[in-house]
């Protein structure tokens, strides 16, 4: 993974890998045929499943479920290595699918559980489609990552969280209210629950 970080995809080099792992280029090609697999693996082993915000606050958990995808993408993933990985893997169903099973659902996954909660909670409304909640909480991340633009901290991730929730909530003045009620843990920057 460190050959990743400081040579960037296009460079990355089996040689480099293999001195870092201590093994051999040949060794390492008989494991990982494909380049991308052994990006994708090396990625996996430094990806961290998301854990599933549930402060028993709607603001609060959608906010970090934000702010944990855009630190992966921004500070977990090394530099430059998204657009390309994308790219090489698009032809190849099977690789496509391993790169999404790693980087995409996990946090996927943690944001729809989320999201579940807040409905069963009451604080949104039970026709709420879930799935367009998921990818609209995701995607200035993504678009971010791809494209370029500030990464997302804590306060645009509550701006973000609030326009999907004026859209979504039973009542968004209430959850407005919930979220200051709990003092003033709801500002901390760190990703830490606050109860
Ligand atoms: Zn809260």
């Amino acid at each position: 993974m460190e050959a990743l970080r400081n040579c960037g995809y296009a460079k990355f080099a089996l040689e480099k890998v293999a001195a870092a792992a201590g093994t051999t280029k040949a060794a390492i090609r008989r494991r990982w045929p494909k380049r991308q697999r052994l990006v994708i693996c090396a990625l996996a082993s430094i990806l961290v499943a998301p854990p599933t915000p549930d402060t028993g606050c709607t603001r609060c958990d959608l906010t970090r479920t934000v702010r944990l995808l855009a630190e992966t993408l921004h500070a977990q993933l090394p530099n430059g290595i998204l657009a390309p990985l994308i790219a090489d893997c698009a032809a190849d169903p099977e690789l496509h699918e391993h790169l999404v099973s790693v980087l995409v659902r996990p946090s996927k996954q943690a944001a729809t559980a989320a999201i579940e909660r807040a409905v069963e909670r009451g604080d949104l409304r039970p026709d709420v489609d879930t799935d367009a909640l998921v990818d609209l909480l995701a995607a200035t991340a993504y678009q971010r990552a791809l494209f370029g633009g500030a990464p997302i901290d804590q306060s645009s991730a509550r701006r973000l969280v609030d326009i999907v929730l004026r859209g979504a909530a039973v009542d968004f003045e209430r959850l407005v209210l919930i979220s200051e009620q709990r003092g003033q843990r709801h500002d901390s920057s760190r990703l830490l629950h606050h109860d």
